[in-house]
Formats: C-alpha cells, sequence, structure tokens
C-alpha cells in the first residue's frame, strides 16, 4: 500500500467532502415537478391509461434525486474508506494499547466508531432524501419521527457489524496464513445459512406491527388464489400508514415457512381483484424458491470469498499479527465494496428475469394480461416509479425490470 503516500495526503479527503456536498446537488435540481416542467413531459402513446405526464414528470424527479444522490453517497463511502487507509489512521490505532482485555475493548471500539462514521458520511443523502420523500408526499413522518427511527434502526445493524468484523479480527492468529478462508467462511454460516434456518427476521423498528389479516373481500380473494397454486400461506398485515404511504405486498419467513406480508396501504389503495394479481406474482417467486434461494446464496458466498481473497492478496498475502486488524478491517471493507459492484450486473440480470417470469406465471395464475398491465401502472404511478430506465441504470442499480420491460414481455407472451 506504499503507493499511497505518493498522492498528495489531501486529495483523498477533499474529494471526500466534494462527493459530500454532491450528496446534496440532485435534491436541489429534481424537486417536485411545477406546471411547466408537467407540460414539457410527453407520454408514449401506446401505454395504456392510468399513468399520465404529470405521473410521469414527477417519478423522474423522484427517481433522478434517488439515483444521482445514491451515487454521490457511494462514490463519499469508498473516497472516505480510502482517505482512513492512506492518512495511516490504522496504524494509529494497531499499537495503541498493552493489556488484552483492553485490546480487545479498543477493538470494539474502533468497529462502533468506524459504523458510526460511515453512517455520518452518509448523511446528507439520508436526511435530504426524508425531506424529498416528505416533498412528494410518501411519508407522514416529522423530522424527529424519522431520526428516533434512524437511531432504533441502527442498533441491529451496528450489532452485526461489529459481530462481523471480530470474527475477522479473531480469525488472524486462529487461522493464520488462511484467515482469509476461515472469516469468509464463519461469516458466510452466520450471516447467509443461519438466518435460513433460525429466524430470517427481526422487527424493523417499533412502528412496525405484523397481524393476522382479517376476514373479508381481501383475505377471501387472496386464500382463493392460494388455494389455486397449491400452497398454504398465512395472511398477515403490516401497518404502515402512519409514516409512509408507499403500497407494498410480499413473502417473508424462512424457506419451507414462508408467509404473505401485506401493507395496510396495499388494502387501502387497491381492489381484492388487484391484490389477487400482486400475489400471484410473489406465489411464483415461492414456487420457485428453492432455486432462487441457491442462486441468491451462490452470487452472495461468490461476492463474499472473491472480497476475502482480493483483501488477502492487499494486506500482503501472509499470515498477519493481530495488530494489523484495524488496517485489514478497512482494506476489506474496500474489498467487499468493490467485488459486489463487479457482482451487482450479474445478480441485477438474474432478478429482473426472475420478476419477468413472475410475472407471467401471475397471468396465468390469477388473471388476464391487461388486467396485470393496469395493476403494474398504478403501482407504478402509486410508488413514484418512472416507466422506463437508462441502459446504465438497468445493469448496475436495478434488479427490476422497468414497467415498460414488464408491459412488452406480457404482451410478447399473448403473442
Ligand atoms: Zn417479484
Amino acid at each position: 500500500m506504499n503507493g499511497w503516500r505518493k498522492w498528495p495526503a489531501w486529495l483523498l479527503p477533499c474529494l471526500a467532502l466534494t462527493c459530500l456536498a454532491a450528496q446534496v446537488a440532485p435534491f436541489v435540481v429534481y424537486h417536485v415537478p411545477g406546471p411547466s416542467a408537467i407540460a414539457a413531459t410527453s407520454i408514449p402513446a401506446w401505454h395504456p391509461g392510468g399513468y399520465d405526464a404529470a405521473d410521469l414528470a414527477r417519478a423522474h424527479a423522484f427517481s433522478r434525486a434517488l439515483l444521482f444522490g445514491g451515487m454521490a453517497r457511494s462514490a463519499t463511502w469508498i473516497l472516505a474508506m480510502l482517505s482512513l487507509v492512506a492518512c495511516g489512521v490504522a496504524a494509529g490505532f494497531a499499537d495503541s494499547s498493552k493489556g488484552r482485555g483492553q485490546a480487545w475493548l479498543v477493538r470494539v471500539l474502533l468497529l462502533v466508531g468506524l459504523f458510526l462514521f460511515l453512517q455520518l458520511v452518509e448523511l446528507p443523502y439520508l436526511v435530504c432524501r426524508f425531506f424529498h420523500f416528505q416533498a412528494f408526499g410518501l411519508t407522514a413522518l416529522t423530522l424527529a419521527g424519522w431520526t428516533k427511527l434512524m437511531l432504533v434502526g441502527s442498533i441491529v445493524p451496528l450489532a452485526l457489524f461489529v459481530l462481523k468484523y471480530l470474527l475477522v479480527v479473531c480469525s488472524l492468529p486462529l487461522f493464520k496464513r488462511f484467515w482469509w478462508i476461515g472469516a469468509c467462511l464463519c461469516i458466510f454460516v452466520l450471516f447467509e445459512v443461519v438466518p435460513e434456518v433460525a429466524s430470517r427476521r427481526y422487527p424493523l423498528d417499533p412502528v412496525e406491527s405484523l397481524t393476522p389479516m382479517g376476514p373479508g373481500p381481501h383475505a377471501d380473494s387472496m386464500k382463493a388464489v392460494i388455494d389455486r397454486a397449491g400452497l398454504d400461506l398465512p395472511l398477515m398485515v403490516v401497518d404502515l400508514g402512519e409514516r409512509v404511504n408507499t403500497a407494498n405486498i410480499y413473502i417473508a419467513g424462512r424457506h419451507g415457512r414462508e408467509y404473505v406480508v401485506v401493507t395496510d396501504t396495499f388494502l387501502r389503495q387497491f381492489t381484492p381483484e388487484e391484490v389477487t394479481l400482486a400475489l400471484g406474482h410473489e406465489l411464483a417467486h415461492v414456487r420457485n424458491r428453492f432455486t432462487l434461494l441457491a442462486i441468491h446464496k451462490t452470487l452472495s458466498f461468490l461476492t463474499l470469498a472473491s472480497g476475502f481473497f482480493l483483501a488477502f492478496m492487499l494486506t500482503g498475502r501472509s499470515a498477519l499479527r493481530i495488530s494489523a486488524a484495524p488496517r485489514v478491517v478497512l482494506v476489506l471493507m474496500l474489498s467487499l465494496a468493490l467485488t459486489s459492484l463487479v457482482m451487482q450486473p450479474l445478480a441485477n440480470s438474474f432478478y429482473r428475469e426472475q420478476e419477468l417470469q413472475s410475472d407471467i406465471r401471475a397471468v396465468e395464475l390469477a388473471g388476464d394480461p391487461a388486467a396485470y398491465g393496469r395493476l403494474l401502472l398504478k403501482m407504478a404511478k402509486l410508488n413514484l416509479e418512472p416507466l422506463d430506465m437508462p441502459w446504465w441504470e438497468k445493469i448496475f442499480f436495478s434488479s427490476y425490470p422497468s414497467t415498460t420491460d414488464r408491459l412488452a414481455a406480457l404482451k410478447r407472451r399473448a403473442g
């Protein structure tokens, strides 16, 4: 890593600060569109009704700010991490304590500090995103409510972050030269295999409440389509109405013990027939669950293993003393970020294909393609999704096909 020293010491932190400011810029440029912006937007003629120029202008402004702000957020994260490596902060911590207990305390505190630091460099994006959601009417939260949610919601990720990198630190003296293999396997088992056998889910925040769905026309038509698919899944409702206005339906729970989760906003905004169509799509994922799970885990393992291998190469391809732990953690985090960036297009293309397949199965299971097309447009309208996206956004950032691609696939299928 000596190459760093040839760079001016101020360059990386300056670039990181520039990206920090760039997180805010897209939210200033893309705000709620006024009448002139709506008038300048034209909608493709072949689209069925239910999604007009005003929807398109709103979805465009909403999604571009999130996309470009998110890109600046990732760039800040990488540059901030590179700055930490380059300025030798890790070496400074390495020899800072003598006693064993004290040394472990320093390592844990260092990991907590690193987690908080990385939250801090993303804060401009997160705050702007909250105000953006508020301006577009997608959240009912106040700034105080959102802050509380953020703080409470960070506790579990912080604990998991510390646990994950403590495993890496422990693997240095335990596995010697094979520290990267040992740590990689431990993390894969603990974070990818165990959650499939134990519970996969923890409450995201204190506001979320999951309750069994009561009887009614929605429950009746949902049960009918689950029966038709030859499955037996409990129906649960999650109460989101207090804080967001976006609507969603999905399957949760570990393999073999799945259940349907529908947001209260979804039940309010969609008819029983529409909910049935959307559920048909989710049930197609359940029918395919083993293949999906196997491919998902394989991709996770490949990303993890190549990240660890890269970190091993960058840290000198040898056994390391435990005093090297802070530097190893930083290099490993950067390596994992790089390998997930490389693997992302592959994972995205796989998930996009799965979505298109599930659309087709949903139509086969639950209804006619025209009604399904109208449902896709209604969901895009409510969740402020643009109808289409540029090719590079599809490849690098989207695990979902655009509404245009989904409608085109249905059209092709119908012949
Ligand atoms: Zn899906």
